[in-house]
């Protein structure tokens, strides 16, 4: 979904016809999600959501993620052995993480499109591709 364009109704629009019924709570954690372009993790969701609404748990954030991930409409990156973070792009593409400020970005990328469902006779349900190394910005502030 575009990131740029997501509103509350859009969201709305967007669980339904995802078949998911659109409960408050679903519908601010999936509009959170949708606006940031840091792929936060339940903790940084929580803390920024419980702002707003002091009822949320991080139970709560965590079992409407899970509903979003078996939905299809979030992706779970393990690009840390340490946390999961989340991205409601669900548009094939990579992921860079900065060693230096832990910031992870998208990255465009196209696979052969003879590997977009199939590769070798082996049926593909998930893709991960994950890069690491320095961003531009910790390399302009370095350099
Ligand atoms: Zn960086
Ligand atoms: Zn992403």
């Amino acid at each position: 979904m575009n990131k740029s364009k997501i509103t509350i109704e859009g969201a709305k629009d967007y669980l339904v016809k995802n078949g998911i019924n659109p409960s408050y709570q679903r519908l601010k954690i999936f509009e959170h999600l949708a606006k940031s372009t840091s792929h936060p993790t339940v903790d940084i969701i929580y803390h920024e959501l419980s702002k707003e609404i002091p009822t949320l748990s991080k139970t709560t954030i965590y079992n409407t993620l899970n509903l979003f991930q078996r939905k299809g409409i979030v992706i779970g990156l393990t690009i840390e052995d340490n946390k999961l973070r989340y991205d409601s792009n669900t548009e094939l593409h990579a992921h860079f993480k900065c060693t230096k400020c832990g910031e992870v970005y998208d990255i465009p990328v196209e696979f052969p499109p003879e590997m977009n469902n199939k590769v070798n006779e082996h049926i593909v349900d998930e893709r991960h591709f994950y890069m690491k190394g320095t961003c531009r910005n910790c390399t302009k502030n370095t350099g």
